[in-house]
């Protein structure tokens, strides 16, 4: 597009006003924000109108997609935000890595399939079960992430409050459902039954992700009832991913390793610094 060739309403004052107004109207505010810089070049570059419009509508697209997936990442409550480009696979190795990249593929969420994470402590299980929540907010999938305490709890206050049907059915809306730490908290009768209602609902309807300090064989001492751990376990594992993760805990070996580097650090430190009692590390400035 030539300067010419450009409507008469881009450079004079009422018609971008008004198309301000539009722009904001439709909710295009992209296009808002890019409408003037893109159609100067575009009559640099001698593209015709067409070519223009196309330029503003793919930004407004692109923009628009990326804040859906920062919606998406808010309303799925990570604690923090992980991916596979910051895990180290090679420092889990019963862990089966194929498996993983595969279910970063989000296709078992289309199937409704779950996955379950288990292992000892530090291994890497939520790391991996919030990449595993990021990369189905990128695909497009709603994601709820909970730990399996947090999750009682709330389901029990909303019991008390009378409003577990509505939370209720906020968790099977959701795509992926990841339940953190299960095991680490027995939970009450009431606590495991409503858990237990949570993870049949989503049966064949949603998937969701669990993971666990504990082997399936003693979920029961969690869970109270061995009945109940059994008609669990029956639906959760029915179409399942297992994911192997036992091993050392990143978290210790990263701070023994910090440990052994750490002489020199001994020789330039004063009687008086603070010192981190798990990582080595010297707290004070
Ligand atoms: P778990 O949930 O199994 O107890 P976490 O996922 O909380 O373990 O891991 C503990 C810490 O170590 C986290 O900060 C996590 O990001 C990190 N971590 C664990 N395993 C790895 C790994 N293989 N590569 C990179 N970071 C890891
Ligand atoms: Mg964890």
């Amino acid at each position: 597009m030539t300067g010419e060739a450009m409507p008469a309403g881009t450079t004079s004052g009422t018609p971008q006003v008004l198309l301000g107004h539009h722009l904001k109207q439709l909710k295009l505010p992209t296009m808002l924000r890019e409408y003037a810089k893109v159609a100067r070049e575009c009559a640099h570059d001698g593209v015709d109108h067409a070519s223009y419009l196309l330029r503003l509508v793919e930004l407004e697209l692109i923009d628009r997609e990326r804040r859906t997936v920062e919606r998406r990442i808010r309303a799925a409550r990570f604690p923090a935000v992980k991916s596979f480009d910051t895990f180290d696979f090679t420092a889990i190795a019963s862990l089966n890595k194929m498996l993983v990249l595969e279910l970063a593929r989000c296709e078992y969420i289309l199937r409704r399939e779950n996955v379950i994470a288990l292992g000892n402590s530090g291994t890497g299980k939520t790391h991996v079960a919030l990449a595993l929540g990021l990369a189905a907010c990128q695909k497009g999938f709603s994601v709820v992430f909970t730990t399996a305490a947090s999750l009682v709890n709330q389901l029990m206050e909303a019991r008390d409050e009378r409003r577990l049907l509505k939370l209720q059915r906020d968790l099977q809306a959701a795509k992926l459902l990841i339940v953190d730490e299960l095991g680490y908290v027995p939970l009450s009768p009431t606590g495991a039954e409503l858990l237990f209602e949570t993870f049949s609902q989503r049966y064949e309807r949603g998937s969701t992700i669990v993971t666990s300090n504990l082997p399936f064989e003693d979920w029961t001492s969690v869970l109270g009832s061995e009945r109940l751990t059994g008609a669990l376990l029956d639906r959760l594992t029915h179409h399942v991913s297992i994911l192997a993760m036992n091993g050392d805990s990143y978290r210790l070996k990263q701070s023994a390793g910090r440990r052994r580097a750490a002489p020199r650090a001994e020789q330039n430190r004063a009687s008086d610094d603070i010192i981190d009692q798990e990582t080595g590390e010297i707290l004070t400035p």
